[in-house]
């Protein structure tokens, strides 16, 4: 089958590799016939996440037909249509029974590396993401085997088209815990969300669903700040305003009372460097990657949230902890628990709540995605996320 491979630092291509086999009595084989490129691929592309190796294929956005399934799977059948959460939890265990699947024990054989690298024990498998998450191969491929089918594959019986279910798989889960997670008081609470990437466009249409009385989304690329105003979300261009005092102002003087930094480490774009040295997996501190937690603890309002889906990793320095604790913050953040929200928020889809195609500027077949992948890591043409028919 023809898959994206991760070739070395900033190189991705298309090769030929061998189609994925059932490893296991609960493993599903599924045909892909959707894929998408993430803004957590671009800290695999530059070399920040540690322990990708040559020959390894990406892609944790995903969703298609069930084409084989081993002996103990019974929920899922050959002919099914599925999307698949990009983390792989087993169902049994102490979390995932408590709803907490990205902290599944059963499916990172490698959290020991992960322990080793980053001083801490990590969750549970991800598709397409590192050995430190489990080495599993991912989804910008033709197939995919996808391991405990019968807890990460999701039967989609509705018409909906693929595009319209497929971010169920990351992004909109992603977007809706960070929104859930600040506990917004319907119409009454203001929320800013940091990021207008994937993830923040749908954290602050989230916000909305959730009652926010308004959205204020921080970024500098137009098309994105654009995209979100057509949503009726306020924006404030970073580059051109002083984001603080905007925030302030916007707000009656107290500041956003919940703030989501859906940036995460400024790994592409800003700064210099990785943070992680690959070559010699030590750690250095980087002061210039933070700018967004910084201003989202900055600009809360007392006792507001700062919710954090965007990712960091090893050490971070220079934080105003003074002005977190003085305010009395709450701080959440971490992996999606990405099976939570699915059957939920496929409801919201079928209703008419939202349309998640809403996100996609570009289409693409998997032999234009190396391309592609540099177009969304540098926004260009207007690109804010791209999806990817492996078969085209
Ligand atoms: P993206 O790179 O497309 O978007 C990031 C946006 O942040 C860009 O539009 C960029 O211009 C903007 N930005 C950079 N510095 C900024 C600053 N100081 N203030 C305001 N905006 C700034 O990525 P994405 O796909 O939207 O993902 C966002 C983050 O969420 C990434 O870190 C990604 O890895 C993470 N993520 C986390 C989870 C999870 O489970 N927690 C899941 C998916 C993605
Ligand atoms: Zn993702």
């Amino acid at each position: 089958m023809k898959a994206l491979i991760w070739q070395g630092t900033n190189k991705v291509g298309i090769e030929t590799v061998p189609d994925p086999a059932l490893l296991l009595p609960s493993d599903a084989i599924v045909k892909i016939t959707s894929t998408a490129i993430c803004g957590s691929d671009l800290h695999l592309l530059d070399g920040y996440i540690p322990s990708m190796e040559k020959g390894d294929i990406m892609g944790h956005e995903f969703m298609g037909e069930v084409v084989e399934v081993g002996r103990d799977v019974k929920r899922l059948k050959v002919g099914d249509r599925v999307i698949v959460p990009f983390n792989i939890a087993c169902g049994l265990c102490d979390h995932c029974t408590r709803g907490n699947y990205s902290a599944c024990d059963n499916t990172n054989p490698n959290h020991r590396m992960a322990e080793a690298l980053y001083g801490a024990v990590s969750g549970g498998g991800l598709f397409g993401y590192s050995h430190i998450y489990g080495g599993y191969a991912g989804g910008q491929a033709q197939y995919v085997r996808v391991p405990f089918a019968d807890v990460g594959g999701f039967k989609i019986e509705s018409s909906l088209r693929d595009d319209q279910v497929l971010f169920l798989t990351d992004i909109f889960p992603t977007g809706y815990q960070a929104a859930e997670n600040c506990q917004i008081v319907k119409g009454r609470d203001v929320v800013a969300v940091f990021g207008a990437g994937p993830v923040g466009q749908f954290a602050a249409r989230s916000a909305q669903m959730l009652g926010a009385a308004k959205v204020i989304i921080v970024d500098r690329v137009p098309e994105r700040l654009k995209m979100a105003e057509a949503a009726g979300i306020e924006t404030i261009n970073y580059e051109q305003t002083d984001v603080l005092i905007a925030l302030r102002e916007a707000t009656g003087g107290r500041g956003p009372d919940h703030v989501i930094d859906a940036v995460g480490l400024e790994a592409h774009g800003h700064g210099p460097g990785a943070l992680m040295d690959t070559a010699k997996q030590k750690m250095r501190l980087n002061f210039d990657r933070i700018t967004a937690l910084r201003w989202a603890i900055l600009s809360c309002a007392k006792g507001g949230t700062v919710s954090m889906p965007g990712v960091y990793g090893g050490l971070v320095d220079k934080m105003p902890m003074g002005a977190a604790f003085a305010k009395g913050l709450v701080f959440r953040m971490g992996q999606t628990h990405t099976h939570r929200y699915v059957r939920p928020l496929l409801a919201h889809i079928e209703k008419g709540d939202i349309d998640p195609s809403f996100v996609i500027t570009h289409r693409a077949t998997l032999d234009e995605a190396p391309e592609l992948y540099k177009t969304f890591r540098d926004k260009h043409d207007g690109c804010i996320k791209v999806v990817l028919d492996p078969w085209g």
